[in-house]
């Protein structure tokens, strides 16, 4: 509550190679809020999410959680800083159990918690359900839930979700979207990707719309639910 938001982007420009991914993004997440990070293939999205998460460095500019810089800081460190990454086509360990997953979100502490198996658990009653079964058997919808849950063992402060909704059924679409509600309303601040701008909309306080590497928008949900011209673009209007 000092006005020092919890996560930072300045002026961030990040490279493969000789190609310009993020050209300059300026972008805040205050703590306890939804941020959706919108826009069509190959904006950025993703470069900024693995950016913040420390697997990628930034030629210049600055991500600073708290006010203190963390780029230059290598991912599997980061954990210790209460970031959590769900990365794109979740990644699960398919050959291990779902607990065994849970247990590896852990890895951070010393042991495993149990109130943190039972958190995950009670968020989602499925992988309760399927505790002892291998990831690699479960649906797409349980193994985000999985990745969701695996992140979430780790207890993020900031968690950073990429496109949980990417080919998941309309149901289970709405509810991961429901229970990152609950999340977030349980204290953990999210910076969700999304394709599904409605729905990604529908959840966050603010967005911002990154248009190949820049950001073209920003503003509060409801504004940019509203602008016409994210309706021409993202939800299929104009
Ligand atoms: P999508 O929704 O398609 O995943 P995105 O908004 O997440 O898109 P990024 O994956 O961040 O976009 O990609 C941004 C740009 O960086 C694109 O032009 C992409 O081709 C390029 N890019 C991404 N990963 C690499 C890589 N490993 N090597 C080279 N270029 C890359």
């Amino acid at each position: 509550g000092t006005g020092t938001p919890l996560l930072e982007l300045k002026s961030l420009r990040v490279f493969y190679g000789a190609i310009e991914a993020l050209k300059g993004i300026d972008l805040t997440v205050g703590e306890g809020e939804i941020v959706a990070l919108l826009g069509g293939n190959g904006a950025g999205k993703t470069t900024t999410l693995r950016t913040v998460s420390g697997m990628l460095q930034p030629r210049e500019g600055q991500v600073c959680l708290r006010g203190e810089r963390i780029d230059g800081i290598k991912s599997h460190e980061l954990v210790q800083f209460g970031i959590g990454h769900v990365p794109e086509g979740r990644r699960v360990f398919a050959t291990m159990s779902v607990r065994e997953n849970l247990e590896m979100g852990a890895y951070r502490f010393k042991s495993v918690d149990s109130a943190d198996l039972d958190r995950v658990f009670t968020l989602f009653p499925r992988l309760a359900e399927r505790r002892s079964q291998y990831a690699g058997t479960l649906s797409g919808g349980e193994q985000q839930m999985l990745a969701i849950g695996r992140a979430l063992m780790g207890r993020p402060e900031l968690l950073l979700l990429d496109e949980p909704s990417m080919g998941l059924a309309p149901l289970i679409v709405q509810q991961i979207f429901e229970i990152i509600h609950e999340i977030n309303q349980q204290g953990t601040t999210v910076l969700l990707v999304e394709q599904n701008a409605t729905q990604a909309l529908g959840l966050a306080n603010r967005g911002y719309v990154l248009e190949t590497g820049s950001v073209a928008m920003s503003g509060d949900a409801q504004d940019l639910l509203a602008d016409p011209r994210i309706r021409a673009a993202y939800l299929g209007e104009g």
